[in-house]
């Protein structure tokens, strides 16, 4: 084992997604939704280069989290994980491609394990990831395009040591910003995301099960901002008696380019 486990969240937002992890010694991308250019210099920049990549899992088949993977895929050949509906709408790939259920467990190698669980979210095949590893059992959530917060996905992330989580959207923005009704529903109607408040809601619960990290992500640019998403996240759960920087530590994932994350 080279190295200590650690997440970069590379992009995140309503724009384009990938999450770099390294665990167990091995680096994977989670969603590789941004232009192979952008994110070939993000990893770079990262001190990791693009042929490090052992494998990229798919979360879901929304633009923003798989429209650079053709182009990633014909020129590095980076084996590619995700459902059967995700993989229905990606061809011309030059990868090795491994159909995942949506509760497998995939053993990348002995020390590394990948766990999917299913979302609410409103596409087909929609998946979240714990990566888990095997000999310091360090683990990773990457949680975002959630739609609803339900027991299932609460159980399956409990007690990660990091969650990358969704913080889509402040209520009051989404309401009064220019996002027409029906998309203002789609987005808050429990398969869209999940927005500021329900995110410091459920962190309640994962801090109480053991979690001191998180990581705010998929921000929405139109209807949030990240001193928002803090704001409201520090806030709640100060509320509830918790105190940042003693009972957890947060971060918000830049949109644009990597933030630094966590060692684990
Ligand atoms: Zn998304
Ligand atoms: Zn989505």
């Amino acid at each position: 084992m080279t190295g200590p486990d650690r997440i970069i969240p590379l992009f995140s937002s309503s724009s384009g997604n990938a999450t770099l992890i390294k665990c167990h010694g091995t680096y994977i991308l989670i969603d590789c939704g941004i232009t192979c250019k952008r994110l070939t210099k993000a990893l770079v920049d990262s001190g990791v280069y693009p042929d490090d990549i052992s494998a990229i899992f798919l979360t879901h088949r929304h633009g923003d989290h798989i429209s650079g993977v053709p182009v990633f895929s014909r020129k590095y050949h980076t084996p590619i994980y995700g459902t059967k509906a995700t993989l229905a709408v990606l061809d011309n790939l030059a990868s090795p491609v491994t159909e995942i259920e949506e509760n497998d467990i995939i053993q990348l190698d002995e020390g590394l394990e990948i766990r999917a669980f299913p979302t609410p979210h409103d596409v087909r095949g929609s998946v979240c990831y714990r990566i888990v590893n095997n000999e310091t059992k360090n683990s990773i959530a990457v949680m975002t395009d959630l739609g609803r917060i339900n027991d299932g996905m609460k159980g399956f992330a409990r007690s990660c040591d990091v969650i990358l989580l969704e913080s889509n959207y402040d209520p009051y923005m989404l309401e009064h910003g220019e996002y027409p009704k029906e998309l203002q529903k789609r987005i808050s109607g429990g398969h869209g995301h999940i927005s500021n408040p329900e995110s410091a809601e459920v962190a309640e619960y994962f801090i109480i099960n053991g979690t001191k990290k998180f990581i705010l992500g998929h921000l929405s640019p139109h209807n949030n901002t990240p001193a928002i998403a803090l704001e409201t996240f520090t806030s709640t759960l100060s509320d509830r008696g918790f105190v940042e920087g003693v009972d957890y530590e947060v971060k918000v994932a830049k949109k644009d380019e990597p933030t630094e994350g966590y060692i684990l």
